[in-house]
């Protein structure tokens, strides 16, 4: 096989979402597998549905995401510019090619003829029409006007494009690397547009030359490509070039019913469908990332590398270097992938505790409020020690762990009701006086001596403990309790305790006059 070389070409239409980074991702691994090129080209034709800012916004997200490309804009390379609208000097050369061959002609509509074409078969119920073999007979373009007027035209500039001649009823066959055999009859193709009035090539003419002078050996992209390549491989055929081979990946669904995962979705459920934040030209936030929501980026792509594609073992957790080893074409499915925003978490959650503490801190501190950001690193370390099995993102924390950082703001009653009687807080008192007299307050000694305590006065694990979790941290959820009592120490532990009690003793009097 010659060089493996995969271009990942995004329009600077907007945002990229999770199904643009999928793409992206699964280019990387097969250029990576194949000790190949990742490239990256801006396909920036359309200046009218430029956004600004998109382009840098898909460098950041693919750098976030750790699929640098080799080449690209800002980057450079042996092929670049990488920036289609750096290139439309190019471009014209194969347009005219192409028309002296026979494959493609001039044609001068107005946009008031083209609605009218547009309308005429579709008042007969016909719903698509097309500028085709059949309709361009009527139209006004080269093939209808004579050589005078069409230069004529020419020169006068309006409405100047360049259309592709589809032949009738020619079949265009390509063995697609996801889908296998597929076929395409001219006869359903319209005669697309491949130069643009005002001189821009349209994707598909850009696409093929530029696929071609980069060298690209694989094109890797959305299955919504799909009919347009028996357009780019009529062109292929036409300027006597070897296509590359195709795969068109299938789509990245809803989470609930049918039909393709939007940003509507995002809005609806709540989670991010994009890689980062994305804010509008006001400067406000449009759309939220998965970045800004505290997901780790392998965790991300370890989660969209199997929406759509499986190693087919049982092995789920993969760095990129194994993803990149694992990943084969014949693994990615047809079908379209369900987006699942629980697995995602769990994905993220696999990753907080992989991740080295140190690290963790530094990912978490971003999330945490200026006044949780005051303790000490040493303190701050012990908590995300004691919290990280309880981590989905690294965004929550400060919010879930918000009693490691001041006391409590409410205290679960229903287990007080329960537990708490008068008498026990004497044994409350005692426990915490013991605290006070460790000399190496660890973990484990503040187990054992209240451990010890307990079982001596023969008071039961359950009625004590209970009320030193709910007095420390207000919950039954919360993490390792002598955990706890080492990170706060026995002056913070007695503080709280103190606090707590009272709001015990109100709970034990309500109780009694109900129950009276
Ligand atoms: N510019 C196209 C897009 O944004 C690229 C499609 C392709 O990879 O050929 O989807």
């Amino acid at each position: 096989m010659d060089r493996v070389r995969v271009r990942f070409a995004p329009s600077p239409t907007g945002p990229l979402n999770v199904g643009g980074l999928r793409t992206a991702l699964y280019d990387y691994l097969f250029a990576k597998k194949h000790s190949g090129d990742f490239i990256l080209r801006i396909e920036d034709t359309d200046a009218n549905r430029e956004v600004p800012g998109t382009e840098k916004y898909i460098i950041d997200a693919l750098k976030w995401a750790g699929i640098s490309p080799d080449e690209g804009p800002g980057i450079g390379g042996d092929y670049g510019p990488y920036r289609q609208s750096e290139r439309k000097a190019l471009y014209k050369e194969y347009a005219e090619k192409l028309i002296a061959e026979g494959m493609a002609y001039y044609a001068f509509d107005s946009s008031e003829e083209l609605e009218a074409l547009r309308n005429s078969k579709m008042a007969d119920g016909i719903p698509s029409v097309k500028y085709n073999y059949a309709s361009r007979e009527s139209m006004t373009n080269s093939l209808t006007l004579n050589q005078e007027a069409v230069e004529q035209k020419i020169n006068d500039g309006v409405n100047v494009t360049v259309r592709l001649k589809m032949p009738k009823d020619r079949i265009i066959s390509f063995v697609d690397e996801v889908r296998g055999s597929v076929s395409f009859n001219t006869s359903e193709l319209d005669d697309k547009i491949i130069m643009k009035a005002d001189g821009m090539p349209t994707y598909h003419l850009a696409n093929i030359v530029d696929d071609h002078l980069m060298k690209i050996s694989h094109v890797i992209r959305g299955e919504e490509w799909l009919s347009s390549t028996a357009h780019h491989l009529f062109m292929y055929e036409a300027l006597g070039w070897e296509p590359p081979k195709f795969a068109h990946l299938s789509l990245i669904l809803k989470p609930v019913g049918k039909g393709k995962l939007s940003k509507r979705d995002s809005a609806a459920f709540g989670f991010p469908v994009f890689p980062l934040d994305w804010y509008d030209e006001d400067g406000n936030l449009q759309f939220i990332g998965f970045k800004e929501n505290g997901y780790l980026p392998g965790a991300l792509m370890n989660f969209l590398a199997f929406l759509g594609w499986n190693p087919g073992t049982e092995q789920e957790l993969f760095s990129m270097q194994e993803l990149v080893e694992a990943f084969s074409m014949d693994q990615l499915v047809k079908s379209g992938a369900r987006f699942d925003i629980d697995k995602a978490k769990w994905f993220n959650q696999q990753y907080i505790l992989n991740t080295e503490e140190a690290n963790l801190l530094s990912l978490v501190k971003d999330f945490l409020t200026d006044e949780q950001k005051n303790k000490s690193d040493d303190y701050l370390s012990q908590v995300v020690s004691l919290m990280k099995e309880r981590m989905t993102t690294t965004k929550d924390l400060g919010d879930i762990g918000y009693y490691l950082f001041e006391k409590p703001r409410d205290y679960e009653e229903k287990m007080i009701r329960k537990k708490y009687k008068p008498e026990l807080k004497n044994e409350v008192m005692a426990i915490l006086n013991l605290l006070d007299g460790l000399e190496n307050p660890t973990t484990e000694n503040i187990h054992n001596a209240v451990k010890g305590y307990i079982e001596e006065h023969e008071l039961g694990f359950g009625n004590i403990l209970p009320l030193f979790r709910i007095g420390l941290t207000g919950t039954m959820k919360g993490p390792d309790l002598f955990g706890t009592m080492e990170l706060f120490g026995s002056s913070e532990s007695r503080s709280r305790m103190e606090e707590a009690l009272i709001r015990f003793d109100k709970i034990y009097e309500a109780k009694q006059s109900s129950n009276a």
